[in-house]
């Protein structure tokens, strides 16, 4: 039996205390985080601005290269969803990333509007898969990236279920939950994360929380926030600016 399935049939349940540090080790690829960097001095978010997105689905290619995510096309960390909103409350949303975007079945005379939105796990404060996980594979570092321990995670798909936002999916190679992780082995360093580094229009901000002089906190400043599904109190740090009403 290995450590796995021995973990599968027991349902361990972890002190998640203590642990936090040498799981952070392991996201940042097993290197330790470079000297003199102090997670409790900082807290990650992003930002979206909506309009700005031109659908080129840039961040969506960047991220598979920089964190290994199959190359088929419904696996992601990311995506791009565009919106089609038309006469008589009609919505259609596509995930752009999947390939080309099709046509749209809607009468043309009937479409209001189309624009695209940007996605990726929320990086919640007060996480669902992190609450659903029995062996604690899954957990928040100081600075506020949910991350998963794929040495630890058991396959189990809880917190996919969970996540209200779709942005798990079971890794066909490893067998383990795999998301988003604010591209943590770079922003450790001082780097941005891969999508919002090539995104052509700066659609995407990426910042400290904890710092106002930081580009995130400017532009939560200049524009009226929105989040994803407010309702659930999942309390997510990716913020939307310009986000139509049909999307939250
Ligand atoms: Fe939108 Fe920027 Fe992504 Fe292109 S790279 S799809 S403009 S967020
Ligand atoms: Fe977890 Fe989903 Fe929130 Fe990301 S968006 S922290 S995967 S619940």
């Amino acid at each position: 039996m290995n450590k796995r399935e021995f973990l599968k049939s027991a349902i361990l349940f972890f002190p998640a205390s203590g642990v936090l540090a040498a799981l952070a080790r392991e996201a940042v690829g097993g290197e330790a985080p470079p000297k003199g960097y102090n997670p409790a001095a900082h807290l990650y978010g992003m930002g979206i601005q909506v309009d700005k997105c031109i659908g080129c689905n840039r961040c969506a290619v960047a991220c598979k290269a920089e964190n290994n995510v199959p190359q088929e096309p419904f696996y992601f960390r990311t995506w791009v969803e565009r919106y089609t909103i038309a006469r008589r409350g009609v919505v259609a949303v596509e995930n752009i990333s999947l390939g080309p975007p099709k046509e749209t079945t809607l009468d043309a005379r009937e479409v209001v509007r189309t624009f695209f939105v940007p996605k990726l796990c929320n990086h919640c404060a007060n996480p669902p898969c992190v609450q659903v996980c029995p062996v604690h594979a899954t957990f928040t570092t100081q600075d506020g990236a949910v991350i998963v321990d794929a040495e630890r995670c058991i396959g189990c798909r809880y917190c996919i279920q969970a996540c209200p936002y779709g942005a798990r999916y079971l890794h066909p190679t490893t067998r383990t939950a795999d998301k988003c992780t604010f591209c943590y082995h770079r922003v450790v360093k001082g780097l941005q994360p891969a999508c919002v580094e090539v995104c052509p229009t700066q659609a995407r901000i990426f910042g400290d929380l904890k710092s106002n002089a930081s580009r995130l906190m400017r532009f939560q400043r200049l524009n009226k926030i929105h989040v994803l599904k407010p309702q659930l109190n999942t309390e997510p740090k990716v913020y939307y600016a310009d986000l139509d009403g049909e999307v939250r």
